[in-house]
């Protein structure tokens, strides 16, 4: 991207055309169930099928049910994404996001390099397909648009201070509590697991 023209229209339409191939935001789901979360059994979750099922399924499905799975930004609470912007508590990200039918590769008006898929759906993340049907869970995806920008996301992840992570007891201990009393147990294993390997210390 360092050696686009940005000023030259048609260089800018051909890498604009590169992009489209890679990442999208377009929900393949039909307009009337778009936004249904569908609540999932053990047995019914995209994410937990084995090689086999994936391998069976018909991949345009597959794809398709992954994505309304771990692919919308459907809720913004202050433990993920509400961040305060003067008085006012912001999604971190601006979702939801517009509508629209065209992509876009632009410099806005503070100078920033901007690149916007085409999208059907003001809640669904960008992704790239293959990466999400191969990895089957939440995974953001943006082209790359100028030097700067990567060097500021390095340096973002780089210098951020670890922090210090509470004990397994009192982890399973706060999701108990934070889970309603009519749920199942296993309700609370289940997040237990899956804040276990979110954590980077299991990571590393
Ligand atoms: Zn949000």
């Amino acid at each position: 991207m360092e050696i686009l023209d940005w000023s030259n229209s048609s260089d800018v339409q051909l890498a604009k055309i590169f992009f489209n191939k890679y990442v999208t935001s377009w929900n393949p789901r039909d307009l009337n169930c778009r936004n249904i979360m569908v609540p999932r059994s053990l047995n019914d979750d995209p994410c937990l099928l084995n090689v086999g099922q994936i391998f069976s399924s018909n991949p345009h499905n597959d794809y398709k049910e992954l994505l309304n799975r771990v692919q919308k930004h459907t809720k913004c609470t202050v433990d993920s994404c509400l961040c305060k912007k003067g008085t006012i508590l912001t999604c971190w990200y601006n979702a939801p996001w517009d509508l629209c039918d065209e992509s876009r590769l632009f410099i806005d008006d503070q100078g920033r390099k901007k690149y916007e898929p085409t999208r059907n759906d003001d809640k669904l993340n960008v992704h790239n397909i293959d990466l999400l049907t191969m990895w089957r869970a939440n995974v953001d995806c943006q082209p790359v648009l100028s030097r700067y920008a990567m060097l500021k996301y390095i340096a973002k992840y780089t210098s951020k201070a670890e922090k210090r992570f509470e004990s397994y007891r009192h982890m399973l201990k706060r999701i108990s509590n934070s889970i309603g009393s009519e749920d199942h147990a296993l309700c609370a294993y289940r997040k237990f697991l899956a804040e276990t390997i979110v954590d980077r210390e299991i990571g590393a």
